[in-house]
């Protein structure tokens, strides 16, 4: 099992090198789930195959990280924000969205949902998925 698990995180970041975000389509219900997950969060199968997402999602909430919990990892990225983001693939989850101050959260809380698509950034030794807003794109 965790050598399974180690597969699956290898091809996603194995696809992440090549620019390509990869997910994990149920074959019985056709779900999406991204980040790659290896049981169905809609129906508990556990046959999935690999598919290439587009990246363009909509996000739905903004978070502040709490100043303790800011992670000198994304310190390249410049100001960010958590965000509730649904891919047009339908999968929902929390990621990182750069671009993002106390002041600009005040400004889009009332316009969301807004668009944003993923972006690959470099960390140190490998590379992550994060969303910008399409406006800055
Ligand atoms: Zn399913």
């Amino acid at each position: 099992m965790s050598i399974k698990l180690e597969k699956a995180v290898q091809k996603f970041y194995d696809g992440l090198e090549e620019g390509k975000l990869y997910g994990r389509k149920c074959t019985k219900c056709n779900a999406v789930e991204f980040p790659p997950v290896y049981a169905c969060n809609t129906c508990g199968c556990w046959d999935m195959e690999w598919v290439e997402v587009s990246g363009r999602a909509v996000m739905k909430s903004i978070v502040m990280p709490a100043a303790l919990s800011s992670k000198p990892e994304y310190s390249a990225l410049g100001p960010y924000a958590y965000g509730e983001v649904e891919l047009e693939e339908g999968s929902t989850f929390n990621a990182v969205v750069k671009g993002m101050t106390k002041k600009k959260r005040r400004e889009l809380l009332d316009k969301l949902p807004l668009p944003v698509h993923a972006e690959i950034f470099q960390r140190d030794g490998y590379k992550t998925v994060v969303f910008a807003l399409d406006e800055e794109a």
